[in-house]
């Protein structure tokens, strides 16, 4: 099925593709400008392809367990400063809404793997962006839950999400504006691979929004770094 899905979400870009190079090819003739148009849309689609390559080889490496974990103990701050630096060295067209930490320093150790944890965060933080108009605000929070876990938030003040759409919007290839109007740049997948990551370290995710144009908070647990005493106490 997800082959399926996936040959099909790989043809339209492919399609777009050889259009506008068959185009460019067959006229020679062609005004500057609209030769212009074709490339930087073949150029655009192409893009979009290896994307959606890359996270579809991800999120199948993640759920058929093909995945080395390598769990270390990590600061949050770190993690963040290291997913939003990945965020500023992407060039995007739009200015992106205004960002805020507020991460305590006496939070806690987590134990995650590295890569995978600013692979989330980057997830989340660009979609917050993606749906977030520049006038608006995200913040990253995070606290110690009762269940030993970090639970970490990625609040915004954009589009928000419908309530019935909270849980679907982790499925695959789910974007709110349908196959066809799929120019956003993202994949669909983003969220699917959040949810594998974040189950792999035996965490939770989960979306809260009041509705629509009313925000979204998008929420994951990693487990925190335990003292022996601790588990001990744990264990009893
Ligand atoms: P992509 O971002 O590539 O479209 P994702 O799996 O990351 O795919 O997200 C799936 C869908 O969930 C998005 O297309 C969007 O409809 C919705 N979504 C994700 N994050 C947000 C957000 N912060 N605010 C509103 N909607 C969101």
């Amino acid at each position: 099925n997800l082959i399926a899905i996936t040959g099909h979400e790989l043809r339209t870009p492919l399609s777009t593709i050889q259009v506008c190079l068959e185009s460019l090819a067959s006229e020679p003739d062609m005004p500057l400008e609209l030769q212009q148009v074709m490339l930087t849309t073949a150029l655009s689609d192409s893009e979009r392809m290896r994307k959606l390559v890359q996270d579809f080889l991800t999120l199948s490496n993640l759920e058929s367990g093909r995945v080395e974990w390598h769990p270390e103990s990590l600061t949050l701050q770190e993690c963040v400063d290291l997913a939003l630096s990945r965020l500023r060295t992407r060039s995007t067209a739009e200015k992106p809404p205004t960002i805020k930490t507020q991460i305590a320093e006496s939070l806690p150790l987590v134990r995650a793997d590295g890569d995978w944890l600013v692979e989330v965060l980057a997830k989340i933080i660009d979609n917050a962006c993606k749906f977030t108009p520049t006038s608006g605000q995200i913040t990253i929070k995070a606290h110690q839950n009762s269940n030993y876990e970090v639970e970490v938030i990625v609040a915004d003040t954009g589009r928000g999400i419908e309530p019935n759409r909270l849980e679907i919007v982790f499925d695959r290839f789910y974007q709110e504006e349908g196959a066809l109007r799929r120019t956003a740049g993202g994949t669909g997948l983003g969220l699917a691979i959040c949810r594998q990551i974040v189950n792999g370290w035996s965490g939770k995710i989960w979306a809260e929004s009041q509705g629509k144009e009313q925000g979204s908070q998008f929420h994951f647990t990693i487990p925190i770094v335990q003292s022996s005493q601790e588990l001990e106490k744990i264990k009893r």
